[in-house]
């Protein structure tokens, strides 16, 4: 489980005058659950890309259990994400022409061989999630198949949490509340901090915390403050 620590975050883009994002201080606890929601264009993907290090930040700290994101090499910040971070995304980021299988384990063959004991996880992952045509093409699973098959990518990796970026957004409301229920289920079982974008009042009220982002900044009509 990690702890995130953000403070005096900024991210500006070129040709912007007001930053995208500016976060003074935010706080959530290991095993924390958050909810990030707000409109179209606030801030909540660029938060998600700040936040995994997806995306350099142009000012303030980022730090997880302590280690300053911030501060690491580009290549340093890709092996503490591959480490420690399970992503879900909106749009799934699957590999086409892979089996349910080989998409879970892919991150892992990368970068070296696989080894039988995550052979194993992959395949209690992929149960646990419902999936039992593990070795089918991924193009042939329903949408909601895919995203629960993403949620097994994220965590085969033991990670200390899990962000998703709108990970219902794309599906029909029977898979989103599927996808949502397996996120807080395997996120609770796993003992991973989960953070989720999400529009889902569904999924949103489940989460312990909720903030609402305005013009990058954590709205303080939503009755929460960055602040803990
Ligand atoms: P959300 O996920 O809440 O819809 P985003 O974080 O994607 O919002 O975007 C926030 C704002 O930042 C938007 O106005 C968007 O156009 C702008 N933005 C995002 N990424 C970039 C970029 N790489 N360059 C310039 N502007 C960007
Ligand atoms: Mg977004």
């Amino acid at each position: 489980m990690l702890t995130l620590d953000v403070s005096d975050l900024q991210m500006h883009f070129p040709g912007l005058a007001a930053p995208v994002l500016a976060i003074e201080r935010f706080h959530l606890p290991a095993g924390g659950q958050l909810a990030i929601t707000g409109a179209s264009g606030s801030g909540k993907s660029t938060f998600v890309n700040a936040i995994t290090g997806l995306e350099n930040v142009t000012h303030g700290k980022v730090s997880w259990n302590g280690t300053d994101i911030t501060r690491l090499s580009s290549g340093q910040r890709d092996a503490f994400r591959a480490r420690n971070i399970g992503l879900v995304m909106q749009d799934f980021h699957l590999f086409p022409g892979l089996s349910a299988f080989d998409n879970v384990v892919l991150p892992v063959r990368l970068a070296r061989r696989l080894t039988a004991g995550e052979r194993e996880r992959a395949l209690t992952l992929l149960a646990a999630t419902g999936i039992d045509r593990v070795s089918q093409k991924i193009e042939t699973l329903s949408r909601g198949e895919m995203q629960r098959v993403a949620v097994a990518r994220a965590l085969l990796q033991r990670p200390g949490v899990i962000v998703a970026d709108e990970p219902t957004a794309s599906l029909d409301r029977n898979a989103g509340n599927e996808v949502a229920e397996l996120l807080l289920r395997l996120s609770a079982e796993q003992g991973t901090t989960l953070v989720v974008v999400t529009h889902d009042a569904f999924l949103a009220e489940r989460l312990g915390r909720r903030i609402c982002l305005a013009s990058g900044r954590v709205d303080e009509d939503s009755g929460e403050s960055a602040a803990q």
